[in-house]
């Protein structure tokens, strides 16, 4: 497995790539982050933790809670319910995009992990309102993360004022019948989502039942099962790392989820769970000195799954 001194020699090395990026602002609650930080905590299936950088720190998840949200929607809806409302391909258009649900036949969204195939999903969350299926919701990443996690209010609230771009995803998809409801609610529930807040540990848990198929390490519980662990782990290959997951399935071949906050969780299927937050992002959305982390311990411990 990993080993701490050299997890500090990587970071310091990656960190150095932060000038580089910048912090998301289009949330205004997140342009306060601190562009230098960077963390990572590796939780192997054995239950062995590593980590270097300011790793307790807490920051939102964005859009790495498309994945566990998927998690869930699979497990309440299955499969053939929750493909008939979103695709399976990935796309070369930025997370945000508009442009392929009107161009593309049927108007579904491409995949899960861009903004609208993600409102589509947490459209699909069981309950009978917004509260019902919040608690579901969180339930689930507290069991995945084995803490008790809650979300960042003026985070959320902040995303939730200026959120005009996925409010018109929601109403093209509902014009189409891809969403149902209330649209104000959808965008009240995928905003507290994006705001769950927790540290690199946390994520680098949650990694690591996805490595380990869906069973928690710790408890050997399955709180996802194989197949739904398979099916989000190839989303995060063929999308997670938004129009940018092509070169990063060369450059470092683990399947990952990113977020504009500068979290990504990695998986490394069979080994570990990985969690980075390093807010200073590349022009795609991506943690810069987090993806160069990433390469260099894909490397150091040739942990390409391909
Ligand atoms: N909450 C963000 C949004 O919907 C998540 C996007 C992201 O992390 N790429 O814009």
């Amino acid at each position: 497995m990993a080993n701490q001194d050299l997890l500090g020699e990587l970071v310091d090395i990656a960190r150095s790539f932060a000038t580089y990026g910048k912090v998301a602002d289009y949330i205004p609650a997140l342009r306060d982050q601190n562009p230098d930080d960077l963390a990572i905590s590796i939780y192997s299936i054995e239950n062995e933790s590593y980590y270097a950088g300011d790793h307790l720190k807490k920051f939102t998840l964005q859009s790495i809670s498309k994945v566990i949200a998927l998690a869930l929607v699979l497990m309440d809806n299955g499969e053939e319910e929750v493909f008939s409302r979103v695709g399976m391909e990935p796309t070369g258009d930025p997370f945000n995009s508009i442009a392929k649900l009107e161009t593309h036949k049927p108007s579904k969204p491409l995949n899960p992990m861009i903004n609208a195939g993600a409102l589509a999903v947490t459209n699909m969350i069981s309950g009978n309102s917004v509260v019902e299926k919040w608690d579901r919701l969180i339930e689930f990443i507290c069991h995945l993360t084995g803490q008790k996690v809650t979300y960042n209010e003026d985070v959320a609230y902040s995303e939730l004022q200026t959120a005009n771009l996925n409010r018109s995803l929601c109403y093209f998809m509902k014009q189409h019948g891809v969403i149902s409801g209330n649209v104000e609610d959808l965008l009240v529930l995928y905003t507290k989502q994006c705001a769950v807040e927790m540290n690199c540990m946390d994520l680098a848990k949650i990694g690591a039942v996805f490595a380990n198929d869906g069973a928690d390490p710790e408890s050997g519980k399955q709180l996802i099962t194989k197949d739904v662990a398979r099916i989000c782990k190839t989303f995060m290959v063929t999308c997670g790392m938004y129009n940018s997951s092509g070169e990063f399935a060369i450059k470092v071949g683990i399947p990952a989820k990113s977020g504009v906050s500068g979290g990504i969780m990695g998986s490394v299927p069979g080994k570990c769970g990985i969690g980075i937050f390093g807010p200073a992002l590349d022009e795609v959305g991506n943690s810069i000195a987090g993806v160069k982390l990433l390469e260099g311990l894909s490397g150091k411990y040739s942990w390409s799954i391909f």
